[in-house]
């Protein structure tokens, strides 16, 4: 699995996809705009082990808020919503009031339907992502992509119920590997975030999880066999939770 990758932004996404379809890697292809989803949705059409989902991605806030209609016109045509949040990081934290004015849009809208999985971005901003969560969110599945808060952080969002889509470049920090430790086995996905990652000298690929499932497997100390099954498990019951 792969539940957090820009399939789009690939040099050549037909043969990426035409892989995922051959290898039959379920994939979340986040788009980062409004105006990307149609494209994106359809390279990908006719291919059931990738879903395309709606974003609005927060760097992009300031420039792209005028997207939002446009948002709310396609948020009826998939359940998975992505990637979407806050970022208060150094460049784009003097845009957070107009990042929050569309994030929390955002939540709303979702929450008019309900059952929508939301791949969350919460760089810096993870206390303010569950504050609107919290406030807003109504029936919807919460999936921290790349979660990078605190400890305490982290515990809040253990509370909310939420699920953790988790990468490789998280093991190579100390805080990331803290952060691993902490996050329930029966509430951690994959991803690649690809194609923004490298991992030992390559641009990681949606298929591309051996390296990440062999870390997991050390992590929590058990066999590969029983990781996989654990990870399939956790597959299933998130795309099952997304409930109306
Ligand atoms: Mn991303």
């Amino acid at each position: 699995m792969d539940l957090h990758c820009h399939v789009d932004l690939y040099p050549d996404p037909h043969v990426i996809i035409q892989k995922c379809k051959e290898q039959g890697t379920f994939v979340l292809s986040v788009t980062t705009t409004p105006s990307a989803f149609s494209t994106t949705k359809l390279i990908a059409e006719n291919v059931p082990n990738i879903k395309t989902a709606l974003g609005l991605h927060p760097q992009l806030a300031h420039e792209r808020h005028v997207e939002l209609d446009l948002f709310d016109s396609l948020v009826d045509r998939t359940d998975f919503i992505g990637e979407v949040g806050l970022d208060y990081s150094r460049g784009f934290k003097q845009f957070s009031e107009i990042q929050n004015d569309v994030f929390t849009h955002i939540v709303k809208k979702c929450s008019e339907y309900g059952g929508k999985y939301m791949s969350i971005h919460s760089r810096s901003s993870a206390t303010a992502v569950m504050d609107t969560l919290e406030k807003f969110s109504r029936n919807n599945t919460h999936v921290f992509h790349w979660f990078s808060g605190t400890l305490k952080e982290l515990q809040r969002a253990i509370s909310m119920d939420s699920w953790f889509s988790v990468n490789i470049k998280m093991f190579s920090s100390i805080k990331g590997n803290l952060l691993l430790q902490e996050i329930p086995k029966d509430r951690l996905l994959l991803e690649t975030d690809g194609p923004f990652i490298k991992s030992r000298g390559h641009i990681l690929l949606p298929f591309d999880h051996d390296y990440l499932i062999n870390r997991i497997c050390d992590l929590w100390e058990i066999p590969i066999n029983e990781t996989m099954l654990l990870l399939n498990n956790n597959l299933n019951n998130v795309l099952n939770s997304k409930r109306k």
